[in-house]
């Protein structure tokens, strides 16, 4: 009877673990000894995922929109008690440093998203943060 032994090739380990250096496939999304996450796992593209997109696209700006609407703080900024006056202007401070925080956090997430997808050469580590 011949034996057919097909002999599998180990892939070569190109790479190691930027945080335990243990060898790992390229192709690895965590690395299985500690658990790092390597890389981000592809998008989906499903149809479930394609329509959960699209409804919040088109409901983000309506919660937006309703949230401002609803905000109360102008009222109290025109309001001609000084102590509601007051509670008003707290308020839109509030509202104006959330603001810049929101905005600084999503540059500095857009900006290691944009290293890490130009191959990791400007880590994270690098940026000087
Ligand atoms: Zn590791």
């Amino acid at each position: 009877m011949e034996n057919e032994q097909v002999v599998v090739p180990q892939p070569p380990i190109t790479a190691v673990c930027p945080q335990c250096h243990e060898p790992i496939l390229p192709t690895y999304y965590f690395c299985p000894n500690c658990g790092k996450n390597l890389k981000e796992p592809p998008l989906s593209t499903s149809t479930a995922a394609q329509i959960g997109l699209y409804a919040l696209s088109i409901i983000m700006p309506v919660i937006c929109f309703l949230a401002i609407n609803q905000w109360r703080g102008m009222k109290y900024m025109r309001s001609a008690d000084p102590k509601a006056k007051q509670i008003g202007i707290i308020a839109a401070a509030l509202m104006a440093v959330s603001t810049v925080l929101v905005v600084w956090v999503g540059i500095i997430w857009t900006e290691q998203l944009i290293s890490s997808m130009t191959g990791g050469l400007m880590g994270a580590g690098n940026l000087g943060l």
